[in-house]
């Protein structure tokens, strides 16, 4: 069957709801719980309810025995269990090795009238228990009626890393903060709103805990009827190319953000993880290319925030190295709008990784350092720290220097580095299409001449940069005069 032939058969999808989501609060509850197999998850999540849980089991392992030393409200009888033992509870769990013990279990908890469920035994179940994300108050259950445990797994890892893990502190908040909002002579409609721009805020800034100052500001902006509490600016360093290289708080940022700025040094799988709905502006400005100005950038972030739009601005890399971060950091806070900085992996690194070494190596290399070859007016700067690049145990990975490769390599050879220092070029770190050109600070710079790359590059020049596994061959043993010839 070829792979995207559709199933022979209509696939039997349920036409009801498969199963009625319910929040069953069992704090000081009494829960039945017997066991005749491995039932210590279940005693655990029982336990973390609240409730106070009689557990029953003719043969406890040491495990469980230990469990319930831990657990203060885990009542076990080392008996079976028996149906007068259900009367009066509010749940019933049973783990069973045999399908006849869990009918017996489901037809008692029956006729004692308490919901049951046997643990991988569908049939004698009145209630499914989901995958579950805790950040009580706030509790996410995910069903699949038992038809994909593993998804439900899967989609729970998916959602658990989107949600801040702060955002509980969010929800406690808002319980406290319902009957203040009420005490607040608040039209119906402006109550509402004030609901709305908490749950932006809780979801946009879950990271941090709700302060009292927060409850003022959202009723303020409630009255003022603006869409959103505030607009923001967040620098996001998007990595040097893989998409998977962003942050966790990368991905929840773009996934919130209204309006994302972005170079053109971004990769489009990193692009498309912004809300769908979110408006995306290119305002590349690579060098030596048409494009938009630095200030007009800082204008069109101030503008867009003073409307009130969670502005993402997406940075190359990291948002601290060579981005001009200061620049827009420093117009943002003159223009008093709150601005947040994720980091990213910055192009060193990213390289580093996909070249499998250290940066730092015991004795090759005690120091690592990122300069920048390309100064003001688009030439070698003349007050680079020489001596640094030229000790033999630094590493030095250079961002923008391409196009001054040559000045630098002679720079550095005048300035006494031993010409057979190893340099290599890495083009698009990272990238399915990033591509190496290996040599010494005096050969590299005629390789690169031949292939005159177009994509972004870094130089890196260190003892630790040398090809690996070179034969004796093919090393090149006349690198040192090349740049002199
Ligand atoms: N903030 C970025 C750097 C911005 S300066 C960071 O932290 O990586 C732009 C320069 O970064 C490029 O000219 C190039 O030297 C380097 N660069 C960015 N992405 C790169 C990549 N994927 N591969 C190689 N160099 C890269």
């Amino acid at each position: 069957m070829n792979e995207s032939d559709p199933l022979d058969a209509p696939l039997p999808i349920p036409q009801v709801l498969a199963s009625l989501p319910i929040f069953f609060d069992l704090a000081g509850k009494r829960a039945v719980l017997a066991v005749s197999g491995d039932g210590l998850w279940k005693a655990e999540l029982l336990h973390a309810t609240g409730a106070e849980i009689d557990l029953y089991c003719a043969a406890p392992g040491k495990e469980l025995k230990s469990l319930t030393k831990r657990f203060s409200r885990l009542h076990l009888a080392s008996r079976a269990w028996t149906p007068a033992d259900l009367k009066g509870a509010s749940l019933a769990i049973g783990v069973f090795g045999t399908e006849a013990e869990a009918e017996a279990f489901y037809e008692a908890a029956h006729a004692a009238g308490v919901p049951v469920n046997c643990a991988d035994q569908p049939a004698f179940c009145d209630f499914q228990i989901g995958a579950i994300i805790d950040r009580s108050p706030l509790v996410i259950g995910i069903s699949t009626h038992g038809a994909a445990p593993a998804l439900a797994r899967a989609i729970r890892g998916r959602l658990d890393a989107f949600l801040p893990q702060g955002i509980r502190h969010w929800a406690a908040a808002a319980a406290v903060w319902r009957p203040r909002l009420k005490a607040i002579d608040l039209s119906a409609r402006l109550r509402q709103r004030f609901w709305d721009l908490f749950a932006q805020k809780a979801l946009d800034t879950g990271d941090r805990l709700p302060q009292e100052d927060d409850f003022a500001m959202l009723v303020q902006a409630a009255e003022a009827g603006t869409t959103h509490a505030t607009g923001s600016v967040t620098l996001v360093g998007a990595g040097p190319g893989d998409p998977e290289l962003i942050t966790l708080k990368a991905l929840r940022a773009l996934h919130m953000a209204d309006v994302v700025l972005y170079d053109d040094l971004i990769a489009p799988g990193v692009i498309d993880m912004a809300r769908r709905e979110a408006t995306k502006i290119p305002v590349g400005k690579r060098g030596y290319k048409p494009s938009c100005r630095q200030d007009d950038i800082i204008a069109l972030l101030v503008t867009l925030a003073r409307e009130g739009k969670r502005v993402v601005r997406l940075k190359g890399g990291d948002p601290s190295i060579f981005g001009r971060a200061n620049e827009e950091l420093a117009a943002l806070r003159a223009a008093d709008i709150p601005v947040e900085i994720v980091p990213g992996v910055t192009a060193a690194l990213g390289a580093a990784a996909s070249l499998q070494i250290s940066l730092t190596e015991r004795d090759l290399s005690r120091r690592v350092q990122f300069i920048t070859a390309h100064a003001r007016d688009g030439k070698l700067p003349d007050d680079i720290d020489w001596a640094s690049v030229c000790d033999p145990r630094a590493s030095t990975v250079v961002y923008m220097g391409v196009r001054t490769l040559e000045a630098l390599s002679r720079r550095l050879l005048a300035q006494g580095i031993d010409p057979a220092t190893p340099a290599l070029l890495v083009e698009r770190a990272t990238w399915p299409d990033e591509h190496r050109v290996y040599g010494t600070i005096a050969s590299l710079h005629a390789k690169v001449a031949v292939i005159s790359p177009d994509g972004p590059c870094l130089v890196m020049i260190g003892a630790i940069f040398a090809q690996p596994h070179v034969s004796a061959e093919s090393s090149d043993v006349s690198d040192a005069d090349m740049l002199h010839t």
